[in-house]
């Protein structure tokens, strides 16, 4: 299993960081974990186009984790080279509401007519899509947020934050994962409700026990020497700070 992380940044404009996503890549399947402003350009450098996505979950339906769904949609209309794969989307309750808005809202010019948008709307629960067990978790940030676990046929684990606060939700999700990613929006002394700081992602990291820790969603005040010098003396395992494009094979 192979995650590429396509934006390490926020709602912030930053040209080194462009907003969340997560390329996972498993058995040929490309699933996205988030869709943010600057993905679509990400996959084009990746060599991926608007035909050779699998599937999308989304964390939540923040800006900052879901524009490129726009884009993306409208160029899988172009009459010279259409998309024609279904395209099934997950996400958290009420998820299906927000996206038939958000059609009405464009007047239908995102509305597919060669092949057809799947919502499957998951709670709390584990289901298998694409060969891999997914599980969905509640996480602390807007009600519709959840966090996702995935798990392939060897047992190698991944699991997203999307956008968290501290919870309980979140450490299960994480629980023995070989890669945790959480989001790490701003120094302790910075703290926002409903984010986290690199000293709650390191006691995360501690009490899931996952072996290796990615921070990223990271917000301008953020210094990369003080954030692993904070999260470390939390969380003794591996920690990497990413950047756009990092990649890390589980
Ligand atoms: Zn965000
Ligand atoms: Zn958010």
């Amino acid at each position: 299993m192979k995650i590429t992380v396509l934006g390490s940044g926020t709602s912030v404009p930053n040209l080194q960081r462009n907003s969340a996503g997560y390329l996972l890549e498993e058995q040929g399947c490309r699933i996205l974990i988030d869709f943010g402003y600057g993905n679509v350009h990400q996959l084009l450098r990746l060599g991926i186009t608007y035909h050779d996505i699998d599937r999308i979950f989304f964390t939540h339906p923040h800006p900052d984790h879901m524009c490129d769904l726009i884009p993306f949609l409208f160029a899988s209309k172009y009459p010279l080279n259409p998309r024609t794969r279904d395209l099934p989307i997950v996400a958290g309750p009420g998820f299906t509401d927000y996206f038939e808005r958000m059609m009405e809202a464009f007047n239908h010019w995102l509305t597919p007519d060669s092949y057809k948008v799947r919502i499957t709307e998951l709670d709390e629960e584990t289901r298998t899509f694409d060969g891999l067990e997914v599980t969905s978790g509640k996480v602390q940030h807007i009600e519709m947020s959840r966090g996702f676990r995935f798990a392939n046929a060897e047992g190698k684990t991944v699991a997203f934050s999307g956008d968290t606060d501290y919870c309980a939700g979140i450490v299960e999700l994480g629980r023995g994962s070989d890669l945790l990613i959480l989001e790490c929006s701003t120094p302790d002394d910075m703290k926002v409700e409903k984010h986290l700081t690199p000293q709650l992602c390191g006691r995360i990291a501690r009490e899931a026990g996952c072996q290796t820790l990615l921070l990223t969603h990271f917000y301008p005040p953020c210094d990369m020497d003080s954030v692993r010098e904070v999260c470390q003396r939390e969380f003794s395992g591996k920690i990497i700070l990413s950047d756009d494009l990092t990649a890390v094979d589980i």
